[in-house]
């Protein structure tokens, strides 16, 4: 057993590739008769009415879970508590850095390419007063103590990743993702994160967060990503990949299920149930997916 989720995005219709994602979720979770949450990432990004279709859609290829439904905008106190926690311990400092400033400053040394030099680490009193009364609203940073962290993913094996100083809350005062996945899936008592691919560089950096403010660690299977003709990954541009656009060439939701299965190496079922049976973590194909023509790749072969 191993409660897991799906927590997108709201900022626009579900693709062929997050939706594939959404049904290896519940697979996985569904499989071993654990809970299986969904949850929105709103703190950023939304697109009014883009919530609801993206649970309709869930909900037309037969992926159930469990209420309630959260979202993070309405977690704020959460937030605001860990990052309390954080800083009560001296793990927070404020960065007054611009993206400019980051992208130009010579990085530390052995850092990887784009983690955060540190240059804001040890400011005076004196200068942050100095930076306010110029205007800059400054994030605030983890005061990491590792550089890298290693997780256990189910399809991936160990992975050991590179830490940097992260920012928990940006200058705009928006919660960073990374603070609030943390703090949401302990809170649901999620034990599994399925999700994409792309998603696995900020894993160790997420799990080390975690491990600072004292949660459980997790387990965690990055799937292989939906790329299209051009070996990118599949993105809204790239023809037909909602359930809409299939629904308007003809396509029922049913029968892009069926076409998901087959791209996962599982037979075409009539009911998303008969799936789990078949399901076998271990048989996964661990390639990414190519998704070249809407028409025939989408054509569910039938077994
Ligand atoms: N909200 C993120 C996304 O849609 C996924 C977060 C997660 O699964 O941890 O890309």
């Amino acid at each position: 057993m191993a409660d897991g989720r799906f927590a997108p995005s709201p900022s626009g219709d579900l693709h062929l590739g997050n939706l594939r994602t959404a049904l290896l979720a519940w697979l996985f979770a569904r499989s071993t008769g654990s809970r299986f949450r969904l949850r929105f990432d709103d703190l950023d990004r939304v697109r009014p009415g883009a919530a609801q279709r993206q649970r309709d859609d869930l909900a037309a290829l037969g992926i159930d879970w469990d209420p309630p439904v959260w979202r993070q905008s309405e977690r704020a106190s959460a937030y605001a508590d860990a990052i309390t926690d954080l800083a009560d311990r001296g793990a927070t400092y404020e960065c007054y850095c611009t993206r400019r400033e980051i992208q130009q400053a010579p990085s530390a040394p052995h850092a990887p390419p784009g983690a955060y030099p540190g240059t804001c680490r040890n400011l005076s009193a004196g200068r942050r007063a100095e930076l306010q009364a110029d205007g800059r609203r400054p994030a605030l940073r983890l005061r990491a103590t590792v550089d890298e962290f290693t997780v256990i993913d189910d399809l991936r094996g160990r992975y050991t990743g590179s830490v940097d100083d992260l920012v928990l809350r940006r200058g705009d005062g928006v919660v960073a993702y990374n603070l609030a996945v943390v703090v949401d899936d302990a809170a649901q008592r999620i034990e599994q994160v399925v999700r994409g691919g792309d998603l696995l560089a900020s894993t160790p950096r997420q799990a080390y967060l975690a491990s600072v403010l004292g949660l459980p660690p997790l387990r965690y299977a990055h799937v292989p990503l939906v790329l299209n003709a051009d070996g990118r990954r599949l993105a809204k541009r790239d023809g037909a990949v909602t359930l809409a656009d299939r629904r308007a060439r003809g396509q029922s939701p049913a029968e892009v299920r069926r076409a998901l299965s087959h791209s996962l190496d599982l037979p075409a079922t009539d009911t998303i149930e008969q799936l789990l049976t078949a399901f076998d973590p271990d048989k996964l194909p661990r390639s990414p997916w190519r998704y070249t023509d809407a028409r025939t790749t989408l054509t569910p072969r039938l077994t």
